[in-house]
């Protein structure tokens, strides 16, 4: 009886080159095979031709190219694409372009669904379905840079899911990214954005390359922050701060903090003061993103008039911040929406 072939996606670039190796095949092999799935985007071993066809029919009794294709898109006004990608097993997930004069950013899942259930969140009320493999990140990435015919400089870790969730699966997909033999995305340029799971992010400062990190705090009052992230509950405010510290210190990066603003229930005055002091001496760089609506919970965004108070007070409190500029709100990009109404598998 022989297994099941499963998806190559599953394999990170080690894992390809363990497999070349339990094949009895040279390393540069592993190489060719990542080429040909990440950078041209072989459909099938059969494809890769400059492979032995014995290798090849070896590899296609292991292993299937499970695939990825566009099921839906949306333009913005402002250039902003929202896709729906849909995996040859069926699950889908959402991916945004977003095209800004010299740049292309994706950002793109890292589970369908997601177990944190953050309050004004659409994904996070959806409930969560699976992990991504490490080839199903990629291969959202690469499906923009074909839509758009150019080549993707920045990706984010800022669609579905929780990136320290799937850690290994979304390093081996950073790593991916990052290979000359795939994207060549610069590691500078690969951004994860973590609700903050504190294990994970102690790993994340050991990793070699420079990625760059992003922690969603949306409070730093523990209360307002417990009722808002229901799935972060057992991490305190203090902890994570302690972390954020100790990875600035060991990385010499300066992390940036997501602050969506919520009418009445995160941008009072007194929200304001603790996150001052949360970021008092900290090497840090505060995101205030105004809510999207279309997150669900009936949750309003701020007026501009607060989220300038917050901007003004922690710049003059020696704690850089900006207001984030919204994209693609006609389309309602990154919020989950666009899955909801396609309707998902
Ligand atoms: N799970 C990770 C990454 C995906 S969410 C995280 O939470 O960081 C990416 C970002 O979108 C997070 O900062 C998240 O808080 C934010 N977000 C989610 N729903 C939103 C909404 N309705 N309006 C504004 N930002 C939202
Ligand atoms: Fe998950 Fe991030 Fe949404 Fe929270 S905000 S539910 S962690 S995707």
């Amino acid at each position: 009886m022989t297994d099941a072939p499963q998806p190559i996606e599953a394999l990170t670039s080690t894992g390809i080159a363990a497999a070349m190796d339990a094949l009895g095949e040279p390393r540069y092999r592993a190489r060719q095979v990542v080429r040909w799935l990440y950078a041209r985007e072989a459909a099938s071993f059969d494809e890769m031709t400059d492979l032995p066809v014995a290798l090849r029919e070896r590899l296609a009794t292991r292993f299937i190219v499970r695939g990825a294709v566009i099921e839906a898109s949306q333009t913005s006004s402002d250039g902003t694409r929202k896709y729906l990608v849909r995996f040859g097993d069926g699950t889908a997930v959402e991916t945004v372009g977003l095209p800004d004069e010299g740049r292309l950013t994706v950002c793109f899942s890292t589970q369908a669904g997601c177990a944190m259930g953050c309050t004004f969140c659409a994904t996070g009320r959806g409930g969560f379905s699976r992990d991504l493999l490490p080839g199903e990140i990629v291969r959202q990435v690469l499906l923009v840079a074909r839509d758009f015919g150019r080549r993707v400089t920045n990706a984010v870790a800022m669609g579905q899911g929780e990136p320290f969730a799937n850690y290994d699966a979304v390093l081996g997909a950073l790593r991916l990214l990052n290979s000359p033999d795939a994207l060549g995305i610069g590691a500078r340029h690969l951004t994860v954005s973590t609700c903050g799971l504190l294990a994970q992010l102690r790993r994340f400062a050991t990793e070699p390359e420079q990625f760059t990190l992003a922690v969603s705090l949306h409070s730093a009052v523990q209360t307002t922050r417990d009722r808002l992230m229901p799935g972060l509950r057992g991490v305190g405010v203090g902890a994570l701060r302690q972390s954020l510290i100790e990875y600035a210190s060991e990385t010499g990066r300066r992390p940036s903090l997501e602050y969506t603003l919520i009418a009445g229930v995160n941008d009072s005055d007194a929200e304001l003061e603790s996150l001052v002091e949360f970021c008092r001496g900290m090497l840090v760089h505060v995101n205030l993103i105004p809510v999207n609506p279309a997150g669900g919970g009936s949750f309003s965004r701020s007026s501009a008039d607060r989220a300038r108070r917050f901007r003004d007070r922690l710049v003059a409190t020696g704690t850089e911040a900006t207001i984030r500029v919204e994209r693609g709100a006609d389309i309602d990009a990154a919020c989950g929406q666009l899955r909801q109404r396609v309707g998902d598998a």
